[in-house]
């Protein structure tokens, strides 16, 4: 069987807690469920889960979140099945030992 890793500390996911207003709206919207509740406002639960979809940023009312999107894991996945060659950011595994770049 075949799973996805996403490679380590290359995300350009950044969050700026002082400018959090506690919208929970990046929750909401996140499909790899980065954001946990942190007293009032979030906390980015694991950064290496984001694929840089740029949905958090794009509905955060206060600008809390910048991400470059389009160069991550959602880019790749659509240039893969696209037939186009593009950035990758995440690891195939066949769970024996044996690895390889997704697209
Ligand atoms: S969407 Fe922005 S303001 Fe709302 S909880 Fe998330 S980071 Fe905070
Ligand atoms: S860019 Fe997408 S995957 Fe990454 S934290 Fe934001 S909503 Fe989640």
């Amino acid at each position: 069987m075949n799973w996805m890793k996403y490679l380590a500390d290359v995300v350009t996911l950044q969050f700026h807690k002082e400018k959090c207003v506690g919208c929970l709206t990046c929750m909401e919207v996140c499909p790899q469920g980065v954001f946990m509740r942190d007293n009032g406002r979030v906390a980015v639960k694991n950064r290496d889960d984001c694929m840089e979809c740029g949905a958090c940023a794009r509905n955060c009312p206060a600008g809390a979140i910048t991400v470059k999107a389009g160069v991550g894991c959602a880019a790749g996945i659509i240039n893969a099945a696209l037939g186009r060659k593009g950035d990758c950011c995440c690891v195939v595994e066949d769970g024996k030992g044996a690895s390889g770049i997704c697209c």
